[in-house]
């Protein structure tokens, strides 16, 4: 609900800009929009420390309100918080009592499903789960399925990068994505890529892509969909240990095939995933046309049985698929002085076991430490990512957040250490900002910073997000 919002403020120079209907000062809707869900927020709340709300949250209901809103906002230096579903994990999002939080929440339309072309258009802030289900009333799928799919919105994907679980045959968004429409700082509509592909210049797109809501506003998005798949099988395995594990799954890909999911787990998550299990699970879910998945699922069976790798229950794999997005709430586990999170990073296959071995053990090492394990869940021909969890108990709930920051430099860390790419899908936000120097090393950053200058120059975009200060 809208209070009136009257004055000389910002809020009010918006309400005249696009409508008062859209522009909120009421105290729910600015505490609603205060920050994402990412951990650290979580924890500053659980310990009575929220921090500050918004001058006001806006909600656009097109492009052009949004033009309207960059265009006053860099007029008047008034930073801008992009805001989507508020998924994201990484503090991408946080309040500051100067900034307009814009909502994207009621730009939520489909545009069109073009069955021919293969291309669907949707509202930036259309639900991700909402726009799957309409294409799927024509028999088709985006492919895309982060576990967050029901609370994320399409723009955040671009924003952020984001990968879904089948990702392993059907690419991360930045292979989905045929063209992206973006409002610039300063308030220009810009409509990026063209046709199924194009040789003119850089792409663009791939600005906005991972831009997490720093170089200006994504409003629309057209994916490239695909026909539902004509069958789908699904496979287990056991792996004596994860070195075997990875092999055999360098072994799939290099070989040709592509199941969309290919999840590896250590033995600590083998068990919570399934009590009968001793050593790593690798599961697997195999789809297309029936003579490719058949074809695939036993060329795969054969090869495991040449590497040595047992075959396991294939219900493991259907009660994954049951169960992949369901995710209990922070709270549950801070309220019992549990800190936990989950970091994603990536590495060529000369690299991956190191990096596993040495940040489970570095975790494990952690006083108080509950959980330091890891699995990996998007597989490429020259390699692939690590999901860490940890979990460090502690009665002190004073030290949460410094015990939060250890877990990621800890993980940070020894990625680096063997070469790795300190990020896979979730983004860089504020959590890992410190850490961006060593991802993009003098040469990127100085690109970076370029671009940001350049698009926005008085620095009104999602301040204090991905870009260290120089
Ligand atoms: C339980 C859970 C599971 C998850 N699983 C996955 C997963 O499998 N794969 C994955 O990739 N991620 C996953 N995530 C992370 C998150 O869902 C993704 O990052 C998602 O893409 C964020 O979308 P959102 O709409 O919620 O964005 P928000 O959280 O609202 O915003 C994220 C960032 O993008 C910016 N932004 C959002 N919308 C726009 C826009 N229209 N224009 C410009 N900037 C914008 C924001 O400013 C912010 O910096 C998960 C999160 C949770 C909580």
């Amino acid at each position: 609900m809208s209070d009136t919002v009257t004055g000389s403020g910002v809020a009010a120079a918006l309400a005249e800009a696009i409508g008062v209907e859209k522009v909120f000062t009421d105290a729910e809707t600015l505490a609603g929009r205060r920050h994402d869900y990412w951990v650290l927020s979580h924890v500053r709340d659980f310990r009575g420390a929220p921090g500050p709300t918004a001058a006001c949250v806006v909600r656009p209901a097109c492009a052009g309100d949004v033009q309207a809103i960059l265009r006053l906002a860099n007029a008047t230096g008034t930073a801008v918080i992009p805001f989507g579903l508020g998924s994201g994990v990484v503090g991408g999002v946080l309040a500051s009592p100067e900034a307009i939080v814009l909502d994207m929440g009621g730009m939520a339309a489909v545009r069109s499903i073009d069955p021919v072309n293969l291309l669907g258009t949707f509202d930036a802030g259309k639900n991700g789960l909402e726009a799957e289900q309409a294409v799927a009333e024509q028999g088709l799928t985006i492919g895309h399925w982060p576990q967050s799919i029901a609370v994320s919105s399409v723009g955040g994907w671009v924003a952020t990068r984001a990968s879904g679980q089948f990702s392993s045959a059907y690419g991360n968004i930045e292979d989905i994505v045929h063209s992206i429409e973006a409002v610039l700082p300063d308030g220009t509509l810009a409509v990026l890529g063209k046709g199924p592909r194009a040789s003119a210049g850089p792409d663009l797109r791939q600005l906005m892509l991972g831009s997490e809501g720093t170089l200006g506003v994504i409003t629309g998005v057209t994916v490239s969909l695909r026909r539902a798949p004509e069958a789908r099988a699904v496979s287990a395995f056991e792996a004596p240990d994860m070195a075997t594990g990875f092999t055999f799954q360098r072994e799939v890909i290099q070989s040709g095939w592509r199941p969309p999911v290919a999840r590896q787990y250590d033995e600590r998550e083998s068990a919570r995933l399934d009590a009968r299990a001793t050593q790593c699970l690798v599961l697997m879910v195999h789809e297309g046309p029936a003579a490719l998945v058949a074809a695939e699922t036993a060329a795969i069976a054969e090869l495991a049985g040449r590497m040595g790798v047992k075959t396991a229950p294939s219900e493991i794999v259907d009660h994954w698929l049951g169960h992949r997005n369901t995710v209990p709430h922070w709270n549950a586990f801070l309220e019992r002085g549990i800190v936990l999170d989950t970091v994603e990073v990536s590495a060529d296959w000369d690299k991956i076991g190191a990096i596993y071995d040495d940040a489970t053990a570095s975790l494990q090492a952690m006083p108080g430490c509950l959980a330091g394990s890891a699995h990996s869940s998007h597989l490429y021909r020259s390699g692939l990512n690590l999901y860490f969890t940890f979990a460090v108990r502690t009665d002190d709930h004073s030290q949460m957040e410094a015990i939060y920051l250890e877990g990621w430099k800890r993980i940070m860390q020894a990625t680096d250490r063997h070469g790795g790419s300190l990020s896979h899908h979730h983004g860089i936000g504020r959590v890992r900002r410190d850490y961006m120097a060593r991802e993009l090393d003098a040469g990127g950053l100085k690109m970076l910073r370029a671009m940001k200058h350049a698009l926005d120059p008085k620095g009104i975009m999602n301040p204090g997000v991905m870009i260290p200060d120089a």
